[in-house]
């Protein structure tokens, strides 16, 4: 089942949904009070983690692996911008959200099979709910430590509150959006046998009414509607968390808690994420340094994992897209953000597919493109060989 709409009356919708939801966001008080450090004094987590039997039947059961190799990155996408990354013999997320809402078990993993998994390390790109949102519950089962900024690690300890058997987690707390300009790089070791983080400061997608003055244009675009009628969430409990965790980190505004992309390297191999894509018209400063900090990445990039869904869309179509790729000029880009995860304004891959493919191939040097569908694409792994000939020579 199919209705054309276009992006800008959805993205009403959306806000109509989040701004009539009130809710009390913290009732408790956080859960733990361990070492939390920043960029300038973070102490690395630890080169080996001992793996229980339960951890590695559970690995093998969702993922597939027996053992990580530490010679191979792997990616499997479970719903959102939300990744599994085994990279350098660690396990971790790349943000944490059980994709539950109007529908659910659309994506075939569960919070609590996150939790199975024991991830090492939780990246956030931003605090709003369908990034961020399961950050606490899994930390505080597990231990994993979170990289985000301080409004989402301080949210992650209130929601760990109501576990009573939360472990301790540490925090690397980016700061907060006032705190950064866009276009900051913190480069931190974040595992202690790893290659530094790139850890870049950028911005939420939004709307740019400017640049419908300049010839900018809605994207138009036939959303899925057929994954939520046929995974409906009648799950009372879940459908309270969701309403609970809408306005986290500002709602569907700007994070409190800033817009961060991460940049990992191991071997010859590099990966950009980010799931969110800022404003970036032409000659505007926060813009140009978004740019200047993606173009200016060590060792390039040889994988993108952008988000091609956003605020922007509404104004301008997939331009703000477009141009974190031609910044950052990987090899292969993979989107994210693209699938159905709320009715609407998260179209379903196939709604986006076309247009978006023919505007990436319109750059001057376009990637290669892995175009993630979904569900058939959810868990399902990619492996990237490290020492590949093919991430060793020099930017593109
Ligand atoms: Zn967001």
């Amino acid at each position: 089942m199919r209705i054309t709409l276009i992006a800008i009356s959805l993205t009403a919708c959306l806000l109509a949904a989040c701004n009539s939801t009130e809710s009390d966001p913290s009732p408790a008080q956080p859960a733990t009070l361990v070492a939390d450090g920043t960029v300038a004094n973070w102490q690395p987590l630890p080169a080996h983690v001992a793996i229980s039997r339960d951890t590695q039947l559970a690995r093998q059961r969702i993922l597939g692996i027996d053992k990580l190799d530490a010679g191979q990155v792997k990616l499997w996408w479970y719903g959102v911008s939300s990744f599994i990354m085994a990279a350098g013999g660690h396990l971790f997320l790349l943000d944490a959200w059980e994709v539950v809402g109007v529908h659910k078990n659309y994506v075939p993993i569960t919070r609590d099979d996150l939790v199975a998994l024991k991830p090492e390390a939780i990246f956030i790109g931003h605090g709003h709910f369908d990034h961020a949102a399961d950050a606490g519950y899994i930390a505080s089962r597990t231990g994993a430590a979170l990289i985000a900024g301080d409004s989402v690690c301080a949210q992650a300890r209130t929601d760990a509150a109501s576990n009573p058997e939360a472990l301790d987690f540490r925090c690397l707390k980016l700061g907060l959006d006032a705190d950064n300009p866009a276009g900051s790089v913190f480069s931190t070791r974040i595992f202690a046998n790893m290659a530094n983080v790139q850890i870049i400061k950028h911005t939420h997608s939004a709307a740019d009414p400017a640049s419908l003055t300049t010839g900018g244009m809605p994207l138009v675009y036939t959303p899925e509607i057929l994954p939520f009628l046929t995974n409906l969430n009648t799950d009372p409990s879940e459908t309270v968390k969701f309403l609970q965790s809408l306005p986290n980190d500002g709602g569907v505004g700007q994070p409190e808690g800033g817009t961060w992309a991460y940049h990992f390297r191991v071997g010859n191999f590099s990966l950009l994420w980010n799931d969110s894509t800022g404003g970036m018209p032409d000659n505007d400063p926060t813009a140009d340094a978004v740019r200047v900090a993606l173009a200016g990445l060590p060792d390039c990039v040889d994988v993108h994992l952008g988000a091609i869904v956003g605020f922007g869309m509404v104004t301008s179509a997939y331009r703000d897209a477009l141009a974190y790729v031609a910044a950052a000029r990987p090899r292969l880009f993979m989107p994210n953000h693209h699938d159905a995860w709320f009715p609407g304004i998260g179209g379903g891959a196939s709604a986006y597919e076309t247009q978006w493919t023919q505007a990436l191939m319109s750059l001057p040097n376009p990637p290669k493109q892995d175009y993630l569908r979904d569900p058939d694409d959810y868990l399902k792994v990619r492996s990237f060989d490290v020492k590949a000939a093919e991430w060793a020579s020099n930017c593109q």
